[in-house]
């Protein structure tokens, strides 16, 4: 029986999302058409969204669906950013957090170089975890020039959860909106999306038990947005393309159930994270966890366990698992096969060298204590192997 620890690339669907996927996918027909089997396809379209509103705490016409958490970040950020230009030219400043996924820092890169935008780093703590008062300086320096702020709600990487409501706030008050990834949050952060106040706010379905491809992007009312696709208009012409009634359909299911169990899997999922980090620190006591405290309450998600190991490369860890049946990710994409450290990992002042050996577990609903015991046990062996690959590494080079 392999071991999955990776549920923040993606988790598995849940039976109940692939019934309801099945079930919209093989009867009725476009929601855009007007005769019956469109009708049937509108129904379960729009009944999908009033559930994934309700499970949100939104309303049903603040849901723009989306094919994903890229699309929604994408729309979220580029909509924000047009619709602000458009109203007034002068607003280029965007407030960005370093530790942002890249489906937004990619955005907020691309206004930069294509579309004039000024970028404004907010500065972070050696957790990752947003300087609220400095953000609030930087906000208070120049908002009439500002079009937006975007900040992550929780950390993919090293599960930092981020202040977002103190920052929403601080933006609102000088009239600057808000764009929020919650990708990694929902399901595991209590909080209601209202409460929270985004202007927009992205949600991925794979991440919660529902297909890759289906999403939201919750746009509140009266929020301006400009359309990143064009075409025939469908979702209230912000989103155009054919809507997927299956992917809502199994995203209703997924969002509904994940926020029902939040209070009772994220306690449950916490503690499997605990188990984890204390057995690797027993077992290699030189290793360091990353990110916030997993102890101090609501500061760190309760699936992430981020832990950089000396003498070796995560890579090496990360295919020495894999060789066991365990596994896991080192937490960041290398770009061309090309293993880098993490752009959070330096936002966060890890050195070069630190930053090699960085490994990410990451827990959902189906892990069990069995996954901890089993990926504490081939442990000693994996990091014995990759030290050693390491070391014969560094002596070829020596030598050469
Ligand atoms: N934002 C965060 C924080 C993520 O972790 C991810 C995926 O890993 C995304 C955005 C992108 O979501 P999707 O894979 O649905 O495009």
């Amino acid at each position: 029986m392999s071991v999955y620890l990776d549920h923040a690339a993606t988790t598995p669907v849940r039976p109940t999302a692939a019934q309801a996927w099945l079930g919209a996918v093989t009867t009725g027909g476009n929601p855009s058409s007007l005769h019956g089997d469109g009708r049937v396809a509108r129904r379960t379209l729009e009944e999908s969204r009033e559930a994934v509103a309700r499970a949100l705490g939104v309303g049903p016409s603040e849901v723009v669906l989306t094919a994903g958490g890229t699309e929604a970040d994408n729309l979220g950020v580029k909509g924000l950013y047009a619709a602000r230009q458009r109203s007034d030219p002068r607003r280029t400043r965007v407030l960005c957090s370093p530790v942002e996924h890249h489906a937004v820092l990619d955005c907020v890169l691309w206004l930069e170089q294509e579309r004039g935008a000024q970028v404004v780093w907010l500065p972070v703590d050696a957790t990752g975890r947003v300087d609220v008062a400095a953000a609030r300086d930087l906000l208070e320096q120049d908002p009439d020039a500002t079009a937006l702020l975007t900040c992550m709600w929780a950390n993919n990487e090293v599960g930092t959860v981020q202040p977002v409501a103190e920052l929403v706030r601080a933006a609102h008050a000088v009239g600057v909106p808000v764009h929020v990834d919650a990708v990694q949050a929902v399901g595991w952060l209590e909080g209601s999306l209202s409460a929270l106040g985004a202007d927009t706010l992205a949600v991925s379905g794979h991440k919660l038990g529902a297909p890759v491809g289906s999403g939201a992007l919750v746009v509140r009312r009266g929020v301006e947005l400009e359309a990143v696709l064009h075409g025939g208009g469908q979702e209230r012409g912000v989103r155009s393309g054919t809507v997927d009634a299956g992917a809502a359909a199994a995203l209703a299911v997924a969002v509904a159930e994940a926020v029902a169990e939040q209070p009772v899997e994220s306690v449950r999922v916490a503690a499997l994270r605990d188990r984890l980090a204390a057995g690797v620190l027993a077992l290699d006591p030189g290793a360091v966890v990353r990110g916030a405290d997993p102890g101090e309450p609501g500061a760190r998600l309760p699936t992430n366990l981020h832990v950089t190991f000396s003498g070796c490369e995560g890579d090496s860890l990360l295919y020495l698992f894999d060789a066991q049946g365990v596994s896991v990710s080192t937490g960041s994409a290398c770009r061309a096969g090309v293993p880098e450290p993490s752009h959070v990992l330096r936002a966060i002042g890890v050195g070069e060298d630190d930053a090699r050996g960085a490994l990410r577990f990451s827990f959902g609903r189906t892990s069990s204590e069995e996954d901890v015991d089993r990926a504490l046990a081939v442990l000693p062996g994996v990091l014995a192997r990759a030290r050693a690959a390491a070391a014969r590494v560094a002596g070829t080079v020596a030598a050469s």
